[in-house]
């Protein structure tokens, strides 16, 4: 998508600090970390958010929750981490192209709200 933030990303036209990359999806650090480490993983394809997920490209998210442990184990996360994925605006979502926060490193606040 054109005007896509992620979407910029993904095609190098933004810079990013990249920690996963393969042909189905890219993970890299979070801009303003709202932890030690605070990670996102984004599918290429354009899905604007958790509500943009179907049996048709379900598979990439599966893909996702594949490597977020092995990004976690490569970040030394062995106490722990939070996934988060922020869908609209109640939740907060600044950037319409979904993505998974992953937050660890310390002990993360319990409020879910
Ligand atoms: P959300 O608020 O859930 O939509 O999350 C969007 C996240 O993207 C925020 O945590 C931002 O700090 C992060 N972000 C925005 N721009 C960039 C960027 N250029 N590089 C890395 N992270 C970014």
């Amino acid at each position: 998508m054109a005007d896509c933030l992620f979407c910029k990303i993904i095609a190098g036209d933004i810079p990013s600090n990249k920690v996963y990359e393969d042909e189905t999806i890219l993970a890299f650090r979070d801009i303003a970390p709202q932890a030690p480490t605070h990670i996102l993983v984004i599918p290429k394809v354009h899905i604007p958010s958790v509500d943009g997920v179907t049996a048709e490209n379900s598979g990439v998210v599966a893909h996702i929750f594949e490597v977020i442990p092995q990004i976690a184990r490569a970040e030394g996360l062995a106490n722990g981490y939070r996934v988060v994925s922020n869908c609209g605006p109640d939740a907060g979502q600044t950037v319409p192209h979904l993505h998974f926060h992953i937050l660890g490193g310390k002990q993360l606040a319990l409020e879910m709200a």
